[in-house]
């Protein structure tokens, strides 16, 4: 699965952080930090959808 850092813009779609937190984006939005996570810097997100 392809694995993305914060700040990277995929595309619209689903996204699964190590501790099973989702965000959803649309185009031209940025992966966030986690919003779940307290230590968040270190966050990849794969894709779901
Ligand atoms: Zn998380």
């Amino acid at each position: 699965m392809p694995v993305f850092s914060i700040g990277a813009k995929p595309g619209k779609g689903k996204f699964l952080d190590a501790c099973g937190h989702t965000v959803e984006l649309n185009d031209d939005e940025a992966l966030p930090p986690c919003p779940q996570c307290e230590h968040s810097a270190e966050v990849r997100w794969w894709r779901l959808i």
